[in-house]
């Protein structure tokens, strides 16, 4: 009696023990050209973002973390396999940035993040934008094909599909006409709206979103969720619409924050918050010739489309009560492809050892237990390699404006900013410091020695200074 007794304490503790080691669960919540400056938490005057600020206040905020690109299809391809988006060629002209008939797709040599969280027994599910291929012309394209169980969302952008009575040029305009757009809304492969209803989208996301954190409670999950917006055409729903002091801009962000905040909430009320790591963050920076229906970059200079800060800084905040410390301003540089790193490291999966994976462990950062070491963080503008940042210095090869400036110039001297003392980019300092520009040159050389011969081939770099 006495031994079945001990027995059964044995058993009991030791099931205890497995279930509080259990994997933790992985949500990433992507906004889509959201800037660096939208949100309350980082100074946006009348946006108001009530739960990614309390987010931020349980959590950890990020000042200096980037998107490994500064339009969509890159920036999600880097996010998904931990690898800038030149390894996956899912940069060039054809695939910069995919068309509503676009053929190219990720390739299946890569390895998502997904696919890796899968062989781990994890439950993984796709909500939103997808924009890493079109599988109505592409099969292979389709996000169950890179390791994800479930999906509902759109193919690509809300604007790619204007409607044959749009008038001409329609998808150029941000102003709202419902009728005009004809994207087709998934579940898994199955089309069940077209034209997609884009003022629920946002809604609708969240519900399923939700309904996939309950459905897999007893099991770890990856939920994957890259919003719509606020990328443009901009819709909100009823309950938004017409709410915010910022105008309709305003009313898509703060139906975002809600969403974010519903998220949170299901985490809370499933009791998994605490073995749940939630990352916020946007794929790219605000689309600035949207005029008052594109967001902000806040103090930073330019936005997507460009390799200046506005184009890629992005607001990062990580959740993760009593793992994170709350309240806490992380200053040092962290991006995207971080994410898939830290995920595997996290979940004890193991980080693909054949080919280079440019996504750092921030466990350090995240958990306050040390520091991080980077060699160099490599700004891309498709193929172009534009900028490179060591420490708090950034040295442009190359420079070209977003929006009317048909050409990039190329700089026979880099463009150097110190972005600690000058984050918007105004002063080059690039005659004083010739030993930084030294230093970032040879940090660019030791990447480009981790290019694979077709990798290499794809590169533009403009002519790197002399070494001294
Ligand atoms: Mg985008």
């Amino acid at each position: 009696m006495h031994f079945a007794r001990l027995l059964a304490l044995w058993l009991f503790t030791a099931l205890y023990l497995v279930a509080a080691e259990r994997q933790p669960n992985i949500v990433i919540i992507l906004a889509d050209d959201l800037g660096y400056g939208d949100l309350s938490c980082y100074g946006h005057p009348t946006i108001r973002t009530p739960h990614l600020d309390r987010m931020a206040a349980e959590g950890m905020r990020f000042t200096e973390f980037y998107s490994a690109a500064e339009v969509c299809t890159p920036s999600r391809a880097a996010l998904l396999t931990g690898r800038y988006p030149i390894r996956s060629g899912m940069c060039h002209d054809q695939f910069r940035v995919l068309r509503n008939r676009s053929l190219g797709h990720l390739p299946e040599s890569e390895i998502t993040l997904a696919e890796a969280l899968k062989a781990k027994g994890y439950a993984t599910g796709c909500v939103g934008k997808w924009h890493l291929g079109v599988w109505e012309f592409s099969p292979a394209g389709h996000p169950r094909k890179h390791g994800f169980d479930f999906y509902f969302g759109l193919p690509h952008s809300n604007d790619m599909d204007p409607s044959p009575f749009a008038p001409k040029g329609a998808g150029k305009l941000a102003e709202q006409q419902a009728a005009w757009w004809n994207a087709p809304l998934y579940r898994n492969e199955e089309l069940i709206e077209r034209p997609a209803d884009l003022s629920t989208l946002t809604q609708r996301y969240t519900d399923e979103a939700v309904k996939f954190i309950q459905a897999n409670q007893a099991k770890p999950f990856f939920l994957y969720f890259p919003h719509t917006y606020p990328h443009t055409p901009l819709f909100a729903s009823k309950n938004f619409s017409g709410t915010s002091p910022r105008g309709l801009y305003g009313d898509v962000v703060e139906e975002l924050d809600a969403s974010v905040g519903r998220v949170l909430d299901t985490l809370r009320a499933t009791k998994l918050a605490e073995n749940t790591l939630v990352f916020f963050t946007s794929d790219n920076g605000p689309w600035l010739i949207m005029n008052q229906q594109g967001g902000s970059a806040g103090l930073l200079r330019d936005g997507k489309g460009s390799t200046w800060e506005g184009g890629m800084r992005v607001p990062g905040i990580a959740w993760w009560p009593g793992k994170i410390k709350p309240a806490q301003t992380q200053r040092t540089l962290a991006c995207t492809m971080d994410l898939f790193t830290t995920s595997l490291k996290l979940t004890g999966a193991e980080v693909p050892a054949d080919r280079s994976i440019d996504g750092l462990d921030i466990r350090p950062l995240l958990f306050g237990t040390g520091t991080v070491q980077r060699d160099a963080y490599l700004f891309y503008r498709g193929t172009r390699l534009m900028a490179a940042r060591v420490g708090d210095y950034k040295a442009h090869f190359m420079t070209q404006a977003a929006y009317g400036q048909p050409k990039a110039e190329e700089h026979a001297t880099p463009q150097l900013y110190n972005l600690r003392v000058d984050p918007s980019e105004n002063f080059n300092i690039a005659t004083n410091h010739p030993a930084v520009l030294s230093q970032i040159t040879q940090a660019v050389e030791r990447h480009r020695a981790t290019l694979t011969p077709a990798q290499s081939q794809l590169v533009e770099f403009a002519p790197l200074p002399e070494k001294r």
